[in-house]
């Protein structure tokens, strides 16, 4: 059988469960379908598993960063440092905010924030950090909250891909300054779309509650006050449902991923691809919840371009991959503040480079072997 009569394989599929999707159904005939007993018990779920920490529900992952950078404070004339190699909701919320994104290159092998670079970027108005742990792999916190000490400096952690994933033995979430997860249908535990903020005290929580929705505060059965401005960044209680259905789910897909990530480093290593210079992720099974597993291509010996290799796959394979990311200083929105190519040198390798293949749940050791021999495959027939 060639490969491409096989069924097609995409690079991420959500697990939902059968007793989800019986839970939604409860939850829609109940009468009350958005914010309410769903996302309580979804919050109180969330903090539970980040040591007992307040949290907030949100309807997305870039609103959820937005309003950590509120709550800190965050406005115009202050600087945020972050990644260039990141979504673009993780430097857009900074804009959105009236502040200005100052980036950091990433360091080329764990492919998050160079720690080593993060001093030389700090000025007077630098007012916070936002790390990001691509793929699930955290940076390391012990050095990146030492600096924030010491300058005096704000951490929203985006950790919209490490939710499940640890530091020192201890999940994401449980330590640290403010942390945004995101639910999205690609993440490792969705709610459709979705997020959470971590926050530090019952003093922030309050505000977080406003800012979500309109500034309001209700007392009594009659009486409203609005004293923030706030938004319109409420979760639905459908979305909630799907949510604690998935944290029941969720060690599963914790250990599932693992295995899968290990099958890749087996079926990789020491391979024609690997032998050609192809980039694999840090081998990291202690920290990381395998959010992405994604390799880089090394383009400089193959006779074809990254969507040449990505059509090949999906038309000659039936194997699906995706891009993350692009680097983001290069971005027209960007450029025209200013950034140029050759700023950030790593971040741009990266991000023309990147391949993230197929890794989720529902997928077998066999689907890995599948893709490996097909990266081998393709890279030894366009090698230069
Ligand atoms: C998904 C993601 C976000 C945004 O989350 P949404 O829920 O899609 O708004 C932000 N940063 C990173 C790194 C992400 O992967």
């Amino acid at each position: 059988m060639t490969q491409a009569s096989l069924p097609f394989l995409p690079f991420v599929r959500p697990d939902i469960d059968e007793e989800t999707i019986q839970g939604v159904a409860d939850v829609l005939r109940s009468g009350w379908i958005t914010t309410g007993p769903q996302n309580q018990a979804f919050e109180k779920q969330l903090s539970e598993f980040c040591g007992g920490r307040p949290v907030r529900t949100f309807n997305s992952g870039t609103a959820t960063l937005e309003i950590g950078l509120r709550i800190a404070g965050v406005g115009a004339g202050d600087e945020v440092i972050t990644s260039p190699a990141s979504w673009v909701a993780t430097s857009n919320v900074v804009l959105e905010v009236g502040a200005t994104p100052v980036f950091v290159d990433i360091d080329p092998v764990t492919r998050n924030l160079d720690l080593n670079l993060l001093e030389k970027a700090i000025t007077p108005r630098t007012k916070a950090i936002i790390p990001v742990y691509l793929a699930g792999l955290p940076v390391d916190m012990d050095r990146l909250y030492e600096i924030a000490r010491a300058y005096k400096l704000r951490v929203i952690e985006d950790a919209a891909q490490a939710f499940g994933s640890t530091w020192r033995g201890e999940r994401i979430g449980k330590l640290g300054d403010i942390v945004s997860f995101s639910f999205h249908a690609n993440k490792n535990l969705t709610s459709i779309e979705g997020g959470a903020l971590v926050l530090n005290n019952e003093e922030e929580a309050e505000l977080a509650r406003k800012y979500r929705l309109q500034g309001i505060t209700r007392t009594g059965f009659d009486g409203m006050d609005c004293d923030l401005l706030g938004g319109k960044y409420n979760l639905t209680d459908v979305a909630a449902r799907v949510g604690l259905g998935q944290l029941a789910n969720f060690e599963r897909f914790l250990s599932q991923r693992k295995a899968l990530a290990r099958a890749y480093f087996e079926g990789f290593t020491g391979g024609s691809a690997h032998q050609l210079g192809m980039g694999l992720p840090v081998a990291d099974f202690e920290n990381s919840n395998w959010h992405m597993f994604q390799i880089t291509l090394p383009l400089e010996q193959l006779t074809l371009d990254r969507a040449s290799f990505m059509k090949k796959l999906h038309d000659e394979y039936g194997i699906g991959t995706g891009v993350h990311y692009p680097a983001i200083h290069l971005f027209t929105l960007y450029r025209a503040r200013g950034f140029a190519p050759g700023m950030f040198p790593h971040a741009e390798r990266f991000g023309v480079s990147t391949v993230t293949l197929p890794l989720f749940t529902q997928m077998t050791e066999h689907d890995v072997a599948r893709v490996c021999a097909a990266v081998n495959e393709i890279c030894e027939q366009n090698r230069k």
